[in-house]
C-alpha cells in the first residue's frame, strides 16, 4: 500500500486523471482505508475549486517584460 506521503505527492496528478491506472487505484484503495488523505485530497479539491472561481488577470505588457527579464538577467 502507497504511505501518505507518496499519496499526496500524487494528489495534483490523480485529481487531474493524469495517473496510470494501477497507480490511480493505488491512491483510491489508500483513500478509503485513510481518513488524513482523504481529509487532504477534499481541502486540496477545495482550494482548486476556489482559484478557478477567481478571475485570469494578466499583467500590463510593460510589467510583463520586468518580470521576464528579471527572470533572465543574462538577456
Ligand atoms: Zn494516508
Amino acid at each position: 500500500m502507497l504511505k501518505c506521503i507518496e499519496v499526496t505527492e500524487l494528489a495534483t496528478d490523480h485529481m487531474e486523471g493524469a495517473l496510470p491506472a494501477r497507480q490511480a487505484l493505488s491512491v483510491r484503495l489508500h483513500l478509503a482505508l485513510c481518513s488524513f488523505c482523504r481529509r487532504h485530497f477534499r481541502q486540496l479539491s477545495q482550494t482548486v475549486g476556489l482559484l478557478n472561481t477567481l478571475p485570469v488577470e494578466h499583467p500590463a505588457i510593460a510589467t510583463e517584460e520586468r518580470i521576464v527579464a528579471g527572470l533572465n538577467p543574462a538577456e
